[in-house]
């Protein structure tokens, strides 16, 4: 399969009104079983019919109608596998989904309703898809570039796709050179997604890939302080300010809990300023350059 240049992005081949009818293949949960909620790894077939790229996401459309009795919103998901999909054949796409339960302010158990949807579905089910969409969390086209990954929870989605790309698959027109660095955030090891696969590739590509986990219920620094992900990248912040600032010229991603900005941007903005540098101005500046992304929510 050729490699689709940055200009054929694809884009809302399908819209809320004209959903694509995708099948479900495979569902699994994915956490331990003392987690704190559940997470499911869900991989459905397209034919083919909904080509994406690593760092998309799709749009998925729940049964039913809401409380106004209007058909249910658009729910967006990052695309965890890459465009061959995970088995290679470039006909299935794959989620990362944590099933959203919460108690409201009477105590009474709410389920989210698509994300509930999504990992109740059995094989043979259809789930209706949208887009892809977005273009912010591409996955870098230089095959030597240098990314640091910074992910919470299920925002290891896009990670896996260029990880996968870079080091599990094996392209005639495309080898990665460049180094990757992962940090992911988790509450307990059982929440640690995708670990095997990761530890595999970093065995392989030693040289390559590097993944610290930050686990804040089971770890914590020399301080005593909670392990959160700003807390492990700490241990390694005069590196990380040297790939960034240096000519590696690194680029940063996000993706994940929409909390998890504000204690990268504390942790960068003392680290540059014991260099009399700006974080908010030079993260602008990385924007710019198509070397800082966020992707929250
Ligand atoms: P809904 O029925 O929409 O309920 C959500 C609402 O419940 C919230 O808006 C809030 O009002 C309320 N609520 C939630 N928690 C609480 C609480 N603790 N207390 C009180 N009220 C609460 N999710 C993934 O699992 N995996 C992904 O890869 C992923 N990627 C995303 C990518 C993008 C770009 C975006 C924007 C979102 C992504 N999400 C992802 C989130 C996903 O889109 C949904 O928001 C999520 O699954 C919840 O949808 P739902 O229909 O289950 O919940």
């Amino acid at each position: 399969m050729a490699a689709t240049k940055r200009t054929d992005v694809p884009l809302n081949l399908f819209r809320p009104k004209a959903p694509y009818e995708a099948t479900v293949l495979y569902n699994a949960r994915i956490v331990g079983k003392d987690a704190p909620g559940e997470t499911m790894h869900m991989i459905f077939n397209h034919d083919g019919n909904v080509p994406y790229m690593e760092g998309q996401s799709i749009g998925v459309i729940a049964p039913g109608v809401d409380a106004k009795g209007k058909p249910h919103k658009v729910r967006l998901y990052s695309i965890a596998s890459t465009r061959y999909g995970d088995f290679g054949d470039g006909k299935t796409v794959s989620l990362s989904v944590k099933r959203l339960v919460y108690e409201d302010a009477d105590g009474k158990e709410v389920k989210g309703v698509c994300s509930n949807h999504l990992c109740d579905l059995t094989p043979g089910d259809k789930v209706h898809i949208t887009g892809p969409v977005g273009t912010a969390m591409l996955m870098p086209e230089d095959p030597n570039a240098t990314i640091i990954m910074l992910a919470t929870g299920t925002g290891i989605a896009p990670f896996r796709t260029y990880m996968r790309r870079a080091f599990t698959e094996k392209h005639a027109d495309y080898k990665f050179t460049g180094k990757m660095w992962l940090f992911l955030g988790v509450p307990t090891s059982s929440t640690l997604l995708y670990q095997t696969e990761f530890e595999e590739m970093m065995h392989n590509h030693p040289d390559q890939l590097r993944c610290d986990w930050a686990i804040s219920r089971e770890q914590t620094d020399a301080e005593g302080n909670k392990m959160y992900l700003q807390t492990r990248m700490k241990e390694y912040a005069q590196e990380l300010y040297e790939l960034v600032t240096g000519p590696a010229k690194a680029h940063i991603f996000l993706c994940g809990l929409k909390g998890m900005t504000a204690g990268i941007d504390e942790m960068f903005g003392e680290l540059f300023e014991k260099d009399g540098l700006n974080w908010n101005d030079y993260r602008k500046a990385m924007k710019k350059e198509g070397r800082y992304e966020a992707e929250v929510y």
